[in-house]
């Protein structure tokens, strides 16, 4: 029989900072806290409470880190157990679903994004028959094996891995392995299809959990644009830009670009898959590097096609990000022929659509090259955002046209 449980500790906000959890934000930060009662463990059910003592919502605590409680439930009614977990996992299965009728067993998306599937800290993406599953909070890791539980009787994959991210163990005062939760271990390279496509990703040691997934339909959506183009893919990682512009657009040649060797072999094994090695160089290069070299030596593309990593994680890195931003685009566009292709990327959230426009509204300026946005894309449907938590909206692809 359980436990009878005793009541979830209290959280107590300091005055004015409840705002943000009535309007359904998920993250209380530790500065916000005034006090708890009584201290809770690591991954202990805690209560949320304005300072005037009304309840907020119900969350998971973290003494480490600075996003102390996570929160979940906005009464004091629900129970956060297996019975909830399971059916917040239900609901974000049933939008993929919706999302890819069609799904077989080589399909690669998204199952769970933490904060837009209402399950902050839980990261879950499908590799054909394998789950990546990588958690963000240390909370939410104490759940671990009945998260793993709860996936292997839900979607019957052939394996679970569990990944985490570097910056996230310092973060969340978190200390996993990564290795197998469940089933048997992912091949390598695992082959997955996308817009038709194949690639070879390699989940264990890969970037991210393996693919950028997010980028999906931007890809498609370049496609649309190249036909005869020779096109220059900065930050290529595994070439699926490139080969989505070769294979479906239509491209002439590609110029893939990566600082990453092991990036590059996955690259080159990609553009061999799908039949375009012949017309798919590849540079182990700095970005930066490689296009002063390439502005020095005269050559002119068609199409550029940006997608660096985070610049920053924190605010104060704003600035310097923005200006990195700059000095790339700027370079990009003058490597571009008139009327060329600019597809320029920014994964950092913290950098807003607004920064991110007057930024290229300011390379426009200093190159005297005109930029018109065609389209201003994010993420795929699988990587939804939530209206409570700007951070889901982080990644921005906007395709231009630059004038001469
Ligand atoms: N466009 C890719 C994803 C790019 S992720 C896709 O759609 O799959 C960013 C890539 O930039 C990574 O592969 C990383 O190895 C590479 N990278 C990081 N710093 C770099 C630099 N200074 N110069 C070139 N590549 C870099």
């Amino acid at each position: 029989m359980a436990q009878p449980m005793s009541p979830p500790a209290k959280v107590i906000l300091k005055p004015r900072k409840a705002m943000p959890f009535f309007n359904r934000h998920p993250w209380v930060f530790a500065g916000g806290i005034a006090r708890v009662e009584p201290e809770p463990k690591l991954g202990d059910v805690v209560d949320l409470f304005a300072h005037d003592g009304e309840f907020i919502a119900r969350g998971l605590y973290n003494p480490t880190s600075q996003i102390r409680v996570r929160l979940f439930a906005w009464n004091d009614q629900t129970d956060l157990d297996r019975g909830f977990w399971s059916s917040r996992i239900d609901r974000a299965i049933a939008l993929r679903k919706r999302l890819f009728p069609d799904a077989g067993n080589e399909s690669a998306y998204r199952v769970v994004y933490s904060e837009a599937d209402g399950l902050s800290g839980l990261i879950v993406d499908r590799y054909g028959e394998t789950l990546c599953l990588q958690l963000t909070s240390a909370a939410l890791a104490t759940r671990k094996e009945m998260l793993a539980e709860l996936l292997k009787e839900k979607l019957e994959p052939t394996g679970i891995w569990l990944r985490t991210e570097k910056g996230i163990r310092e973060s969340e005062g978190l200390t996993l392995a990564d290795g197998l939760l469940a089933g048997e271990p992912p091949p390598r390279p695992l082959f997955i299809e996308e817009n038709g496509l194949r690639f070879g990703v390699d989940v264990t040691e890969g970037q991210k959990t393996g693919l950028y997934l997010d980028q999906r339909d931007n890809r498609a959506a370049v496609a649309q644009y190249v036909a005869g183009h020779r096109v220059l893919d900065l930050f290529c990682y595994c070439g699926a830009f490139g080969v989505a512009a070769l294979k479906l657009g239509g491209a002439r040649e590609v110029l893939g670009v990566d600082v990453s060797a092991p990036a590059l072999a996955l690259a080159r094994e990609n553009a061999a898959l799908n039949g375009v090695d012949d017309r798919f160089r590849f540079e182990k290069a700095k970005a930066f590097e490689a296009l002063e070299k390439l502005l020095e030596a005269g050559e002119r593309f068609d199409t550029v096609i940006l997608d660096p990593p985070k610049m920053t994680r924190h605010r104060a890195g704003l600035r310097q990000a923005l200006r990195g931003y700059f000095s790339l685009n700027r370079m990009a566009v003058e490597a571009l022929k008139p009327d060329g292709l600019l597809v320029t990327c920014s994964c950092s959230g913290l950098v807003s659509k607004k920064d991110f426009e007057s930024m290229l509204s300011t390379v426009s300026v200093r190159t005297n090259r005109s930029i018109q946005i065609l389209e201003a894309r994010g993420s795929a449907a699988d990587h939804p955002r939530s209206v409570h938590c700007p951070e889901t909206d982080y990644l921005k692809c906007y395709i231009c046209r630059v004038g001469s």
